[in-house]
């Protein structure tokens, strides 16, 4: 691992990659890129690369593990053992199994999930390249692949994390200023502007705390402008498709809607700065390794226990397979 660096912020306000403290990383995601999954999405932020994919709603097995009024979601963040410097372990981890629970929990509060009683909708978070946030990288694109599933909910949910270095605070943490820096705050924000997670690692005041949920704030509402974005170019693109006749054959028209030209791929995938531009001045969004113990307080902000046994077991989809088999 690199050195902790003698500064983070120079004197003209920017940090070691160039940016200013209240902005984020670079972030680019594409929907509908898994052919087998009902919905999916690739998400690039900086350097972290995730892939993301949702199944379902479909039957929940084994029966003892449906609800009778409502869809069980089941989320599994995992990180490539080539993600990092340090080859990780494969399997869970704890800090795995923690970080699928508290992503599980923000998203629970904004799916239908009482549209689907019986059923499981299951979400695979896959790290494939990390330079720190990747828990809000993979929420972020959760929320697309959920939404590219058609998956009903009561809107987006964004996420981007806040932290202080050289007593400033800062907005989108890099892997530096993550590892050598004095607090990492997570959080995920729906579209309501409710915060469906929060967690804290560090030490800061009570003044630093509200900067930190401020800046966060603004950090999802871009996100959220880009999530828009990238789901109206999909459907945009599903409009402008001329509708043949019954009798014609639409399979060709649907491989065409869905599989843009190699031209096409590169200037559809939507970009922030793109974004950026679009942005609608709203109201809308008020308000570490293997087996070790997470520095993590995770912050319960949204109603109904959800204690760390839920993510048991038996719950993943793994199991299922086993008890199915
Ligand atoms: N990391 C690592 N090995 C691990 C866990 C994390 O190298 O076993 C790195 C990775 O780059 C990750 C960063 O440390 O993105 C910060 O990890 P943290 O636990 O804070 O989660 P994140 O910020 O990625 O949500």
């Amino acid at each position: 691992m690199s050195d902790k660096p003698e500064k983070f912020i120079d004197e003209n306000g920017l940090r070691l990659d160039g940016r200013r403290v209240d902005e984020i990383r670079p972030m680019k995601m594409e929907i509908g890129v898994l052919s087998r999954a009902d919905g999916s999405c690739y998400l690039e932020w900086g350097k972290n690369k995730v892939l993301a994919a949702v199944y379902g709603p479909r039957e929940l097995h084994p029966r003892r593990l449906q609800k009778a009024d409502s869809a069980l979601i089941r989320y599994r963040y995992n990180m490539a053992a080539f993600s990092v410097e340090d080859r990780i372990r494969p399997g869970p981890s704890r800090r795995s199994i923690e970080i699928s629970k508290v992503s599980r929990e923000a998203f629970e509060p904004v799916v239908l999930t009482h549209l689907y009683p019986g059923a499981v909708i299951d979400v695979f978070a896959e790290v494939l390249q990390a330079d720190a946030g990747t828990r809000t990288a993979a929420i972020n694109a959760a929320s697309m692949a959920l939404a590219d599933a058609g998956i009903p909910m009561k809107g987006l949910v964004s996420a981007c994390a806040a932290g202080k270095v050289d007593g400033q605070m800062i907005l989108d943490l890099d892997k530096a200023e993550d590892n050598f820096g004095d607090a990492d705050i997570p959080m995920a924000i729906t579209s309501e502007g409710e915060i469906t997670l929060l967690q804290m690692d560090g030490d800061i005041t009570q003044e630093e705390f509200k900067k930190a949920i401020e800046m966060c704030k603004e950090g999802c509402r871009q996100i959220l402008e880009l999530q828009k974005e990238t789901l109206k170019n999909k459907f945009a693109k599903l409009d402008e498709v001329e509708i043949p006749d019954e009798e014609e054959d639409v399979s060709a028209l649907v491989e065409s809607t869905l599989e843009p030209s190699e031209e096409e791929e590169e200037s559809d995938i939507p970009k922030i700065e793109d974004a950026e531009e679009d942005i609608i001045d709203d109201d809308e969004i008020d308000d570490k390794s293997e087996d070790e113990e997470s520095d993590y307080e995770d912050v319960e902000i949204v109603e109904g226990e959800s204690s760390f046994e839920d993510v048991d077991e038996a719950e993943s989809p793994e199991d299922e397979e086993e008890e199915t088999a």
